[in-house]
């Protein structure tokens, strides 16, 4: 099947208000491309470097998303464009996301990545680290970053009722820092959940924004 048929199949298969966004990382701007010619216009890079490159070739109207780990000192390169940050981690990262808005005159939308899976290795805030960091409240004080929700990455599992859980506590700490913290926030409404393996169970449980690379541009 081509890229576009992938993406014509997805877009009747996922709900209208989840967005997909087109995981391109290690695959080339031409292949973007055809996924461009097919519709697509959010696309999710985790490298600072190749995500630089690739919007300096591709058009303007794409809404590009970082997905990775990110590290502070390369925050500038993708101040100037970047749509959206899934993988606001710490508050250090918080505080050079803010400058960088503020050099560019943007507000930059970030969601805070949570590590809800059972590995030890994927990154983010645990459940209690970020309750602390939303207490307190530095991230009040950054006017040029705006929390937009969450995101989360659940454990490589076939095991269903595993990832339901995990998609499950992801979501429950959503509605939990929706309710202590952004009430009047209309913007706080992502939840980032669900890739290839496992976005129907995800979008079962609630997520707003599956990232999904395999699926669309095949294997890596
Ligand atoms: C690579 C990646 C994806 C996409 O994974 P697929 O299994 O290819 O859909 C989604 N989210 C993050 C954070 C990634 O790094």
């Amino acid at each position: 099947m081509s890229i576009r048929a992938h993406i014509d199949a997805l877009r009747k298969s996922v709900p209208q208000d989840v967005t997909i966004v087109a995981v391109s990382k290690f695959h080339p701007s031409a292949m973007i491309r055809e996924a461009y010619d097919s519709g697509q216009r959010t696309f999710g890079e985790s490298r600072v470097q190749e995500l630089v490159t690739k919007q300096q070739e591709l058009p303007e109207d794409i809404q590009w998303h970082f997905i990775g780990g990110l590290q502070r000192n390369k925050v500038k390169q993708i101040a100037p464009f970047v749509s959206l940050i899934h993988s606001l981690d710490s508050e250090r990262l918080l505080l050079e996301i803010e400058k960088q808005g503020a050099t560019n005159d943007r507000i930059i939308p970030c969601l805070i990545q949570l590590h809800v899976a059972e590995e030890e290795t994927k990154s983010g805030f645990s459940p209690d680290e970020c309750r602390q960091f939303l207490a307190k409240g530095v991230w009040r004080e950054c006017s040029h970053v705006q929390i937009a929700g969450v995101m989360g990455m659940a454990t490589f599992t076939e095991n269903k009722t595993q990832l339901r859980t995990e998609f499950r506590l992801l979501k429950s700490l959503f509605e939990e820092f929706k309710t202590t913290y952004f009430t009047k926030e209309p913007d706080f409404k992502e939840i980032s959940m669900g890739m290839s393996g496992d976005y129907t169970i995800a979008i079962e449980e609630g997520s707003t924004m599956v990232r999904l690379g395999t699926i669309i541009f095949g294997e890596r």
